[in-house]
This record gives C-alpha cells, sequence and structure tokens, in this order.
C-alpha cells in the first residue's frame, strides 16, 4: 500500500482526532476497574446511540455492543476493544492523570475504547460497507476475563458474527507502525499457588520439624529447571516463582511458606507438560522434605491464536493505516482475554506501535507501568485500521 494511501486513510478521519483526544483524556481521569467500568460503558452507550447505532448494554456485565448495519449483505464482522482500568497508583504528573488514587489506565485500554468509537463514528457517517459490523466494548481485560464473561452471556448468538478483530497498542514498537502474525501472537497464562507445610518450632532444634523454608527453597531451584531441563529447546516457555512469604522471626521455623509464580505458553500439549512436572516437583520435594505441600494450579487465559488468514486481513488493513505493517517472527509471552474470542470465533490480533522513540517517555513507558500513557498520536491510526477491515471484509 503507498504512502499515499495511508495519508489519505488518516486525513479522512483528521476530523475526528480533537473530539477522539477529548474522551480519551477524559477516560484517563475516570478510570474504573474490571467490571466496575459504569461511568466508561455509559460514556461509549451514549456515544454509540448518537451516532444511530443500536446499542445493548450489560453483556457480561458492564459490557455494550453496538450494532451498524448497511446494505443487504449478510456477512458480519465484529471489532473489540477493552475498557478496565489496573489497580496502580499513576506517576505519570499529567493534565488528565486518574482522578482515582489506585486505578489508572496503565495499559491503554482507553485509548482502545476511543479508537473503537471512532471507528463507529467513521463507518456510521461515511457507510463504505456492505453488511454488518458488531461493535464489542468488553470488561475486565486485565485478569477478570471479561471476554469469556460476554460469551457466556450469549456475545456470539444474540450478535451474529462471522470474524472478530482487536488490536492492542505496543510501546515497543515506534508509532506509525504495526505487526502481527498468523498462529500463536500471545501466550497462555497460567497461576500456581504452593503452600508448603512443616510443624514449626526452634530453630535450633531443626530435628524437630520439617524445614517448610528448606523445602521452599528446593522448590524455586527445581521448578526453574522444569522448562530448560524437560521442554524441547525448540518450544517457548516461562515459568517464574514471583512471590515466596514465611516466617517472622530469627529463631523460629515457620510452621509454612508459600510460594506464587506463573506459566506462559503456546502449545497445550507444553502446557500440560509443565503442569505435570510441577506437580511432580511438588510431591518429590514433600517426600524428600517430609512436608506437605499443596498444589493450587489454575489456567486463567488460553493462548491468543491468529488465523492464518485472518491475520492478513489484519495486515493488509494495517499497510493502509500505518506507515509500516508487517508480520511479526515471534509472540508476546504476555497474555489477552481476546485469546477466549478467538477459540470461539476466527479472527485475528494486532500490535499498534505506540513508542516515540524519545527514550522513556510516557509512549515508551512499558505496559503496567506507573509512567505509561496511552499516545494520542495514534488515535488515527487505530481508527483508520479498524474502518480498513471492516470496509475490506465488508466490500460491497
Ligand atoms: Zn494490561
Ligand atoms: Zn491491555
Amino acid at each position: 500500500m503507498s504512502a499515499a494511501a495511508s495519508r489519505d486513510a488518516l486525513a479522512a478521519v483528521d476530523d475526528l482526532l480533537s473530539p477522539l483526544t477529548a474522551i480519551r483524556r477524559d477516560l484517563h481521569a475516570n478510570p474504573e476497574l474490571g467490571y466496575a467500568e459504569h461511568r466508561t460503558a455509559a460514556r461509549v452507550a451514549d456515544e454509540l446511540r448518537a451516532l444511530g447505532l443500536e446499542v445493548t448494554a450489560g453483556v457480561g456485565g458492564t459490557g455494550v455492543v453496538g450494532v451498524l448495519r448497511n446494505g443487504a449483505s449478510d456477512r458480519r464482522i465484529g471489532l473489540r476493544a477493552d475498557m478496565d482500568a489496573l489497580p496502580i497508583v499513576e506517576n505519570t504528573g499529567l493534565a488528565h492523570a486518574s482522578c482515582r488514587h489506585g486505578v489508572f489506565h496503565g495499559c491503554g485500554h482507553d485509548g482502545h475504547t476511543t479508537m473503537l468509537l471512532g471507528a463507529a463514528w467513521h463507518l456510521s457517517r461515511t457507510r463504505r460497507f456492505d453488511g454488518t459490523i458488531v461493535f464489542v466494548f468488553q470488561p475486565a481485560e486485565e485478569g477478570l476475563a471479561g471476554a469469556k464473561a460476554m460469551i457466556e452471556a450469549g456475545l456470539f448468538a444474540r450478535f451474529p458474527m462471522d470474524e472478530i478483530y482487536a488490536l492492542h497498542n505496543w510501546p515497543e514498537l515506534p508509532a506509525g507502525e504495526a505487526r502481527t502474525r498468523p498462529g500463536a501472537i500471545m501466550a497462555a497464562a497460567d497461576r500456581f499457588d504452593l503452600l508448603v507445610e512443616g510443624r514449626g518450632g526452634h530453630a535450633a532444634q531443626p530435628h524437630t520439624t520439617p524445614d517448610a523454608v528448606l523445602a521452599a527453597s528446593q522448590l524455586v531451584t527445581q521448578l526453574n529447571t522444569i522448562v530448560s531441563r524437560r521442554i524441547a529447546p525448540s518450544a517457548s516457555a516461562v515459568l517464574s516463582v514471583t512471590r515466596i512469604e514465611g516466617g517472622s522471626s530469627h529463631n523460629v521455623l515457620p510452621a509454612s511458606v508459600a510460594l506464587t509464580g506463573t506459566v506462559r505458553s503456546f502449545d497445550a500439549a507444553v502446557q500440560n507438560r509443565i503442569e505435570e512436572s510441577l506437580r511432580a516437583v511438588a510431591a518429590g520435594v514433600a517426600l524428600a522434605t517430609e512436608t506437605r505441600i499443596d498444589v493450587a494450579y489454575t489456567r486463567y487465559y488460553p493462548a491468543t491464536i491468529n488465523d492464518p488468514e485472518c491475520a492478513a486481513h489484519a495486515l493488509a488493513a494495517a499497510k493502509i493505516a500505518c506507515e509500516r505493517a508487517e508480520m511479526a517472527e515471534h509472540p508476546s509471552f504476555a497474555s489477552e482475554d481476546f485469546a477466549f474470542l478467538l477459540q470461539a470465533k476466527r479472527g485475528a490480533y494486532l500490535w499498534l506501535g505506540q513508542g516515540r522513540g524519545l527514550g522513556f517517555g510516557n509512549g515508551d513507558a512499558p505496559l503496567h507501568h506507573p509512567s505509561y500513557d496511552f499516545n494520542d498520536a495514534i488515535i488515527g491510526r487505530g481508527v483508520a485500521w479498524y474502518s480498513a477491515l471492516a470496509e475490506a471484509r465488508l466490500s460491497a
């Protein structure tokens, strides 16, 4: 796609940028946690109604769905954005910083919501498509599976669609660039919680109680060998122990020690092997140290798997909306609950660059960092991407 086509696509949405930036900053200043996006959902529903869309609120908690029809075709495309913020204390010093201490749009979902509203605005006025566009504004992406809640509330049965697409802003990529890939793009995320129980006792009498601290230490080192020793080097996975908690004094052996961590993977066989190995390590350490080790293993988000054809459609639209768009070589080890939507429906997920390339500015700060801010300079790109995708998939 030529640079001229990209300029035309951006010019077509240029008049929307000022009001959309105001909406984005209003959402940023008023962040809401998962399933509590009441103000945000009301704002989204109001904006969609004002554009003449059919709006249904309360889909899977605070989810909102808007439907826009044009022409006679029965083809249908879904476009999704997430609306929730994170429990982080913002440290940006920006004029539009959060008014709610400890709640922060540290992942840019304020930007995603704004860009999808912008697409609804643009597509409802240009109507260069034949079919139905379903705009999906989901709650609770950050660990609370809002996408799953919307599916369980009948999302695909009540609002049929053939394909569904989403994007995420990507600080590591320069603003104006985009990446996607066929197959796995985001990892499956699992959580494990281990409780090591001894009996507790005097530190000077170690022979009288199983040592929960020592057992926990052995667990940490053994768990870190699972990926390196039991998973093929050609496969990809991560296991990190992230929290270890126990003990209260220098002269007391604690009765218990708790460990928490996460596992990321892309392939079900690898995921199964890691869980099975983790349980075996826990059983072995328990036996060797005469402790009791309880294992809770939770698979909370599956891997996000792009349909190869849909990834190609997403890339083609990104070539219209962005200066540079390519297939990415590697997936990310972060996770995303869009995975649930892609398990139920073919589609694709795209990374939209938002780094300013000026060092550690707000647009360059990593996702979930207290200094992060969504880069308003990419609003037009996101609006153009959603719009170009809908127009291409529903071309007359
Ligand atoms: Zn996030
Ligand atoms: Zn996010």
